[in-house]
Formats: C-alpha cells, sequence, structure tokens
C-alpha cells in the first residue's frame, strides 16, 4: 500500500504480529508457548502505571535520561546549511543507546518471575548492557556470542565478565551475530522454565519487533518535546544509523504520523553496495526473506543462504535489518540510504574535530549523510541525527583505519 493510503503509521504491527507482509513469528512449536507467555505479560505491562514508573526512575537515576537536545552550532556552521541538532543517547550508562530496551525486557523478566537472562550479541554492546542490568538486579546471565567476535571485541568481553556474566563463545556456522542469536534461541527451548531472552534490537519473532520499538522510543518522545521547546516545531528531517534498526525505530516511530519530517535511515555501506557484498545494506541491497522468525529484507545469495555483511562498524553488521523497516521502505514512509566506511570515518573526525565529540563508528554514520544533505538545504531546515553512542571503543579500530600510531607523542 502506498503512503498516502495509509492513516497511521503508527498503528503496527496487526494481531499476527505483522508490519504489512514483514514481521510475524516463524518459531518452532516448542517456541510458541514461551512466545505467547511474553507477549501476554508484555500486553498487561505496556498499560500498567506501575510498570512504566519503575522505568522512568530507572532512566532518570541509573541510565541519566532524558539525554540532551544538542545544537551542534560549529558542526552547522562548517557544512554551511541546515542546522543540525544531535540527540545525544551516547551519554548513557554504557554509552549508547541499548540500555534503554534492556531495563524494560529485564523489568518484564523480573515480573515474570525470571532468574536467569540470556542475549546475544555482536560487537558486544548489548551484551554489556544486558550484563550491566543483571548486575544490578542479581540475575544469572549468559550472553552467546560468535567466537569470531570474541577475538575481535576482547574489550567488550572482558567488561561483561567483570560484570559477572558467562559469555559463551558460539562456533557453529561462521562464529558471528547470527550464529549466537540462534544459539540464544536453542537454549531459551532447553531451559524454558526460568530464563528469559533478550533480544537486542527490532529483530526476532512478535512481539520482541514492537516491544524493542516501544522501549527505544523514548528517544523520539524526547526529541519530539526538546525540539518544540528549542524551535518551537518539529524538526524537518530525522536521521539515524541502522544496524538491526532499534535506535533508528526509536527515534522515528513518533514522528511517523508527522508527514511534514522526512525520516532517513542509513545502513552502512562498507566498501561500496555492489556485487561483492562487502557491506550490510539489508534494504538497499538485499531482499526479503524468513531469519530469525521474522520476515524481513535480508542479505541472502541467489540460493536464499544469508551472506555475512561487512562493516568497518561491528554494530551495524546484522544480515538483516527489522521488519518495521522493511514495511516503512515499502510504504514510502522512510527512505533508506547508504554511506561507506570511508565516508563514516570522516564524519567521525568531523564530530570529533568541530564538537569535541567522539561519537561511535555506527552514529558516524549517521552523521555522514547529514554532512552530504546539510550543504544543499536552506539554513531554516532542521535536522535531527540521533547520536546513539560514544567513539571509546572504536578508538583503536579507527587508528588502524586511519594508519595512526597510538603510542606517537608529539
Ligand atoms: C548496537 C548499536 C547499533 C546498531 O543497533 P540498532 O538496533 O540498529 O540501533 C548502532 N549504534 C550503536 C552505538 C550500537 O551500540
Amino acid at each position: 500500500m502506498s503512503s498516502e493510503l495509509i492513516n497511521s503509521f503508527k498503528t503496527g504491527p496487526d494481531e499476527n504480529g505483522r508490519f504489512g507482509t514483514f514481521g510475524g513469528r516463524f518459531v518452532s512449536e516448542t517456541l510458541m508457548p514461551l512466545i505467547l507467555d511474553l507477549e501476554a505479560e508484555y500486553e498487561r505491562a505496556k498499560t500498567d502505571q506501575a510498570f512504566w514508573d519503575e522505568m522512568n526512575h530507572l532512566w532518570t537515576h541509573y541510565v541519566g535520561r532524558p539525554s540532551p537536545l544538542y545544537f551542534a552550532e560549529r558542526l552547522t556552521e562548517r557544512l554551511g546549511g541546515a542546522k543540525v541538532y544531535m540527540k545525544r543517547d551516547e551519554l548513557n550508562h554504557t554509552g549508547a543507546h541499548k540500555i534503554n530496551n534492556v531495563l524494560g525486557q529485564i523489568i518484564l523478566a523480573r515480573r515474570m518471575g525470571k532468574t536467569r537472562i540470556i542475549a546475544e550479541t555482536g560487537a558486544g554492546q548489548h551484551g554489556v548492557a544486558t550484563a550491566t542490568v543483571c548486575a544490578k538486579f542479581g540475575l544469572q546471565c549468559v550472553v552467546y556470542m560468535g567466537s569470531h567476535d570474541v577475538e575481535r571485541q576482547k574489550p567488550n568481553v572482558f567488561r561483561m565478565k567483570l560484570l559477572g556474566a558467562e559469555v559463551v563463545p558460539v562456533t557453529s556456522g561462521r562464529g558471528t551475530l547470527k550464529d549466537a542469536m540462534n544459539d540464544a534461541l536453542r537454549d531459551w527451548v532447553t531451559y524454558v522454565r526460568d530464563t528469559f531472552y533478550c533480544i537486542g534490537t527490532v529483530a526476532g519473532p512478535h512481539p520482541y519487533p514492537a516491544m524493542v520499538r516501544d522501549f527505544q522510543s523514548i528517544i523520539g518522545k524526547e526529541a519530539r518535546a526538546q525540539m518544540m521547546e528549542a524551535e518551537g516545531r518539529l524538526p524537518d528531517t530525522v536521521i539515524a544509523a541502522i544496524g538491526g534498526g532499534s535506535n533508528a525505530m526509536g527515534l522515528f516511530h513518533p514522528f511517523l504520523d508527522d508527514r511534514s519530517v522526512r525520516i532517513i535511515g542509513v545502513e552502512a555501506g562498507g566498501k561500496g553496495v555492489d556485487d561483492r557484498m562487502e557491506h550490510c545494506a539489508s534494504l538497499t541491497g538485499g531482499r526479503p526473506g524468513v531469519l530469525h522468525g521474522n520476515r524481513t529484507y535480508l542479505l541472502q545469495d541467489d540460493d536464499g543462504q544469508i551472506l555475512e555483511g561487512f562493516s568497518i562498524s561491528a554494530g551495524l553488521d546484522y544480515p538483516g535489518i527489522g521488519p518495521e523497516h522493511s514495511w516503512l521502505h515499502e510504504t514510502g514512509r522512510a527512505e533508506y540510504v547508504s554511506v561507506t566506511d570511508r565516508e563514516a570515518l570522516e564524519a567521525f573526525q568531523l564530530s570529533c574535530e568541530t564538537e569535541g565529540i567522539i561519537p561511535a563508528l555506527e552514529p558516524s554514520h549517521a552523521l555522514a549523510h547529514v554532512a552530504k544533505i546539510a550543504p544543499g538545504l536552506p539554513t531554516e531546515h532542521v535536522i535531527c541525527m540521533n547520536m546513539c553512542g560514544r567513539g571509546d571503543k572504536d578508538i583503536f579500530t579507527v587508528a588502524k583505519a586511519l594508519d595512526w600510531t597510538m603510542t606517537e607523542s608529539d
């Protein structure tokens, strides 16, 4: 259905967890009761003031919300066009937006009487956020991580261990995020009674995509109110980077029915979106299929085999994208573009130089697209980009990519 024929973009998913033809619940019989239990509990919690009181208390006192909406003045001057604001979710406890969602799921797990939390992680950011909240509540935490990622992301593995989590290296498949997610789903079926599966992005079977979106929507709700305060009106454009799509969905959702607001998702273009497939642009370079319990756009070969993506940013290399994004793409309500590693690295440096903010490589992709379009837009045009993570974790990757020796003194 085309965009003009849809009354509201905020009503999805339907009772089967579908966003148009995307999403749903493609799971084994054994998983079904677990998923239905979770859905019922989430439906109860959603309208329970006590649940949101607890969330709000922890968002304020543990995470540090609301995160500021910051006018990037020198960056705006440098780009010489549209006015650029950053939503500062990199200032959250643990350094990214992931904890917004983890808190919601763990409070839900506690309400369900679950004592053991499992999670999958790629770059380790979701694993760290989950280990953090488990430590805070004294819950057992097991994190599945591809063996290849365990090697690549040693500091995050050590963080999780410090926080008391058990990190399980996954050697099946190619030993990356996709395989870690499969093993976590298997664990869930095996230890049904006391275990809760905390998913890190807007993927997985229904109700996860909608639930994670709802928890991350705090980003967009705050940004909307803060923008009214700062500019007296809504932004003209909102922009966010996309791995699985949770920080983007969180920023976008409260703006979906404001037709004046242009919505842009930025995928990781790696070395370029072409036949070599050295990228992670599921929407701009993939096609629909089923993975991890939902139907969505995926990176796959001609036989439907899932391909490993490639990006300088480990947090963006998930071979799929949340089903709601696939739907927003097909309806045309949101636009999806891609940015290469090289462009993201330039934007990384631009943010450091002009604003004194070292961004994660993920939001550097969003910023790179801002840098592309801002100069061509009028000075009254207001852009809000999601600065969804800080770059401390990425300094070694950046040093290597820029050929800098970190021990150099001058
Ligand atoms: C995990 C992560 C992402 C990618 O996940 P989304 O679900 O697409 O938000 C992006 N940025 C940062 C900083 C991350 O930690």
